[in-house]
C-alpha cells in the first residue's frame, strides 16, 4: 500500500483537504481505470505546458495576449485591479462582469514592487480605461496594498477611480467570495 500512501499524503497537502477527504480521493481513484488514471495524470503533468503569462494584463493563459484581453465583446473602458488570478477567476466564475482585469500577480503587504507597479501604469495608459476598479481583498491592518495602488492610478487621467463596496469580510478573500457577495460588492462600488 506504499503508493496508496504516499498518494494520500500528497492529496493532504491539497488546500481543502484533510486527511479523511485526502484518503476518500485517493480511493475514488483507486476505483479509476488505468485509461482515466493516465488522462488525470497527464493534465496534471501537462498544466504548466503551453501556458504563459499575458503580457498586458497578467493573466495566465494559453495565449499572450490572453483570451480576456483580446475579446471584441468586453468593455474596453472598465479595468479591474486584482491581487492574482485566482481572484481573477472567481470574478469570471461568477460571470458578473465584463471589463478587463490588471492582475498584480502578489501579494502585496508593503507596497507594490516596481516591477508591479510599472506594468500597473503601462497598461493603463495603452488601455486609457474611463473607470479603474481597485479589487484587492480587504485587511484589517492599513491597506497598505489599496493605497499603493491608488498611489500609481493618480495622475494617470483615469476619470473614475472606484472600489469594490464590501460587503465582503474584512481580512477575507476574494477567493472565499460567493457570487452574491461578490455582485452587491461590484455593484455598490464607490468612487475613491
Ligand atoms: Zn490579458
Amino acid at each position: 500500500m506504499e503508493p496508496f500512501e504516499n498518494l494520500v499524503d500528497t492529496l493532504k497537502k491539497f488546500p481543502s483537504l484533510g486527511p479523511k477527504s485526502a484518503r476518500r480521493v485517493a480511493f475514488y481513484l483507486l476505483r479509476q481505470d488505468n485509461n482515466e488514471l493516465e488522462r488525470i495524470g497527464s493534465l496534471i503533468s501537462n498544466l504548466r505546458k503551453g501556458l504563459v503569462t499575458c503580457s498586458q494584463c497578467g493573466n495566465i493563459s494559453s495565449k499572450d495576449p490572453c483570451h480576456i484581453c483580446t475579446d471584441p465583446l468586453r468593455d474596453r473602458n472598465i479595468l479591474c485591479v486584482v491581487e492574482d488570478v485566482e481572484s481573477l477567476s472567481v470574478f469570471e466564475q461568477a460571470g458578473i462582469y465584463n471589463g478587463l482585469y490588471h492582475v498584480i500577480g502578489e501579494k502585496i503587504f508593503d507596497g507594490l514592487s516596481d516591477k508591479s507597479s510599472d506594468s500597473l501604469a503601462k497598461h493603463i495608459i495603452q488601455l486609457k480605461p474611463d473607470e479603474v476598479i481597485i479589487a484587492t481583498s480587504p485587511r484589517l491592518e492599513g491597506d497598505i496594498s489599496y493605497y499603493t495602488i491608488i498611489d500609481v492610478i493618480k495622475g494617470l487621467g483615469v476619470k473614475n477611480i472606484t472600489r469594490l463596496a464590501y460587503g465582503l469580510p474584512l481580512g477575507g478573500s476574494i477567493e472565499f467570495a460567493d457570487r452574491m457577495t461578490l455582485h452587491t460588492a461590484l455593484e455598490g462600488r464607490r468612487k475613491v
